[in-house]
């Protein structure tokens, strides 16, 4: 909302990707799926997903050293008009909540990586239980090509997400607003959107992928019960959460579905991810493009793009808790 950046809105490229490609159209299911022009996917070749940690199903994950460069990681701003909202610099306390329709909700908001994770590798690196197996507490997140960090991105439209959100009505909280030195880990991120009761949790991120690799895709929790992770609950809510956020996020950014994953829905499902296995309040993650292509990193590093970024996954919310 406050956005002061350049207006930069480049029209959602139709890249040429490998394989057949076919336009899939109207994927227009449940309310939000609106105007969901999409590609078809070539078959979610390689995803990846360096998310929470994850090495997603068959991925040839980009490992996040970029990242590992003080000068890329550090608090300042990135490249790009990174300019922050006026809301970023408030503590990640929730502000009262104003009166409108999400009054009485509560969402939480899970900014993905820390930027100071990449001084803390020993601690990220400690193994924490997700449920179905041990991973990593957290990892540093990727980088585009030019050093503009995940961790930052994913706190920036965090924020305006926050604005946003918080002027409807809703309590809105963030698992870290750059108050830790690292993490957290990503067993307690799930917790902590637990703890606060959430009625809807989003963990924001930005894919690491091959160049050509483009758009964003919203992962869904599959259903697992082992260990202290049981999702079955949550699959069926966090299914309509991460629909209404893929088809409002379209709708709002102009962006299409991701066309290396998903099979051009934009949506995929994953049963890794311990921010999600832990969780027991509807959650999805959104990978919200690919930062090591050049066309979609133009759009991550355009504060004018997060600004619309945020407020398509912030509608998508709205109309999920809306009903
Ligand atoms: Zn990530």
């Amino acid at each position: 909302m406050s956005y002061t950046g350049p207006d930069f809105d480049p029209p959602p490229q139709r890249r040429s990707r490998r394989g057949p490609l076919t336009v899939a159209l109207a994927a227009l299911v449940c309310g939000g799926l609106l105007g969901w022009g999409v590609y078809a996917a070539t078959g979610g070749t390689d995803d990846k997903g360096e998310e929470a940690g994850g090495s997603p199903s068959a991925a040839p994950r980009t490992p996040s050293p970029a990242v590992s460069s003080p000068a890329s990681a550090g608090s300042a701003s990135p490249s790009g008009e990174g300019v922050e909202p006026p809301a970023s610099r408030t503590p990640s306390a929730s502000a009262p909540a104003a009166a409108g329709p999400l009054k009485g909700k509560v969402v939480v908001i899970d900014p993905g990586h820390n930027p100071t994770n990449v001084r803390h590798t020993a601690e990220i690196n400690r193994q924490v239980d997700v449920g179905t197996h041990r991973k990593e507490c957290d990892t540093t997140g990727t980088s585009t090509n030019d050093g503009y960090a995940e961790a930052e991105f994913t706190l920036d439209v965090a924020h305006r997400m926050r604005a946003l959100l918080e002027q409807r009505g809703a309590t809105v909280k963030l698992t870290q607003d750059r108050d830790r030195p690292y993490g957290p880990c990503v067993d307690e991120r799930a917790r902590i959107g637990n703890a606060a009761k959430a009625d809807a949790v989003v963990s924001i991120h930005a894919d690491g992928s091959g160049a050509g690799n483009r758009g964003f895709h919203v992962i869904l929790p599959g259903s697992v019960n082992e260990g202290e992770a049981d999702t079955r609950a949550i699959v069926g809510p966090s299914r309509a959460l991460g629909e209404r956020i893929a088809g409002n996020f379209v709708r709002v950014t102009g962006t299409a579905p991701s066309n290396y994953i998903g099979g051009g829905t934009g949506l995929v499902t994953r049963k890794d991810l311990g921010g999600l296995n832990l969780s027991t309040v509807p959650k999805v993650f959104i990978e919200c493009g690919n930062m090591r292509d050049s066309k979609d990193a133009a759009l991550l590093t355009s504060g004018a793009w997060r600004q619309k970024a945020a407020q398509g996954i912030s509608e998508g919310i709205v109309s999920f808790l809306r009903g």
